[in-house]
């Protein structure tokens, strides 16, 4: 079994599929597009019962395969295409080299890893001729290093199909734990308008960071007014003034002031409320005089890990969930799926790397708990 999920790896590794996002002079291709239509001759491979692109972004389509299985709970896998650029690597990206039990390249650990265990284990239950005891569907998502926005639309098809998966794996290097919640963003810049003079009248013109200062002092007071609520289960949102740009020379009143800000949240916050709530606390502080820009918005993830399959993934490795530090492409998802984890071999430490790596013994630890969750005979060798 190893030795086929080191060769599907090596296979996807070998497909540049960099987020155009990332794109650069060594990305060869930017974009999913080439893994789409290799993943799809594959997945018709291995039989499944439908094949469905599902359009996202310009020439940039999720691809969903489905096995039916003799029940109808439906196991559903997120597993995100796209990869970071390549530029800053030491090693060949697109090489897929195999040394020391370890599988090289761009996305081995984030997170073409979980494809490739997914598509040993769904082979060698297909040599054995037997039906799938539930359904299984694979998702492969686009654009998960920019905005999300396959996430998004695979959520949406799952609205619209009324398709409610039993469990959810989103394929993320976990060292095989289950993580449960991560904090989600609103992220947006405010701008502020003045008028210039000469810094020796400067009563004769409008001060735009003058203007900005009491944004400012409002946003440091409604990051402490945070800390001072009852922690929801992944902690406090936080409040930060990351970015201010402003001013054109020391002898200028400055004509325009602009910050960034970053707000995380947390479960039981919607960022689509947060959103409103940092917009009237700029216009209150500005006398509405500020304009905004919002950059992007994702949910808090939140899963309940008392929840039976949440435990039998811990008891199955032996380990316990967690919470992530960053954020995946469960923020699209809500309550969609009846249970949702982030999973996937490998360590998030080798992500993004200039010389990315997962170790072939994680790889086997998932295959397991893969033929497991989707009830297969568990004797299957290659
Ligand atoms: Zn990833």
């Amino acid at each position: 079994m190893d030795e086929r999920i080191v060769g599907w790896l090596q296979r996807l590794v070998q497909i540049p599929s960099v987020n155009p996002s990332h794109d650069g002079p060594s990305a060869h291709t930017s974009g999913e597009g080439a893994l789409v239509t290799v993943l799809a001759e594959v997945f018709r491979s291995l039989d499944a019962d439908e094949i469905i692109y599902d359009p996202v972004l310009s020439k940039r389509d999720n691809l969903y395969a489905i096995w039916h299985g003799a029940n109808p709970a439906v196991a559903l896998l997120d597993v995100h295409l796209d990869t970071v650029g390549v530029e800053q690597m030491t090693i060949d990206p697109f090489g897929g080299e195999v040394r020391d039990g370890r599988v090289y390249g761009r996305g081995a650990v984030d997170t073409k890893a979980s494809l490739a265990v997914a598509l040993a284990v769904i082979e060698a239950h297909q040599r054995t001729g037997a039906p799938f005891a539930q359904t299984i569907m694979i998702a492969c998502t686009v654009d998960e290093e920019e905005l999300g926005s396959g996430a998004i639309a695979l959520a949406a098809w799952l609205q619209k199909r009324k398709l409610r998966p039993h469990t959810m794996i989103v394929a993320e290097p976990t060292e095989c734990r289950p993580v449960y919640g991560h904090t989600g963003l609103v992220r947006l810049w405010l701008q502020t308008q003045g008028v210039a003079v000469h810094t020796s009248q400067p009563n004769r013109g409008i001060n735009a960071i003058t203007v900005m200062v009491p944004i400012v002092q409002a946003y440091i007071a409604e990051h402490q007014r945070l800390q001072t609520l009852p922690p929801a289960a992944l902690g406090h949102g936080t409040l930060t003034v990351s970015r201010i740009d402003g001013g054109r020379g020391l002898n200028i009143v400055p004509d325009a002031c602009r910050i960034g800000i970053d707000r995380r949240v947390v479960d039981g916050e919607s960022a689509v409320a947060v959103q409103k709530e940092l917009l009237a606390i700029a216009a209150h502080a500005s006398g509405g005089t500020a304009t905004h820009t919002f950059i992007t918005d994702a949910e808090a993830f939140y899963q309940d890990p008392h929840h039976p399959w949440v435990i039998e993934l811990c008891a199955f490795h032996g380990n316990t969930a967690t919470t992530a530090p960053y954020g995946t492409n469960a923020f699209a998802y809500g309550d969609i799926p009846a249970c949702c984890v982030v999973y996937g071999p490998g360590s998030i430490a080798q992500a993004h790397t200039e010389d990315e790596w997962v170790s072939v013994a994680e790889l086997s630890r998932a295959a397991d708990w893969y033929r497991h969750w989707w009830q297969l005979s568990s004797d299957i060798t290659a």
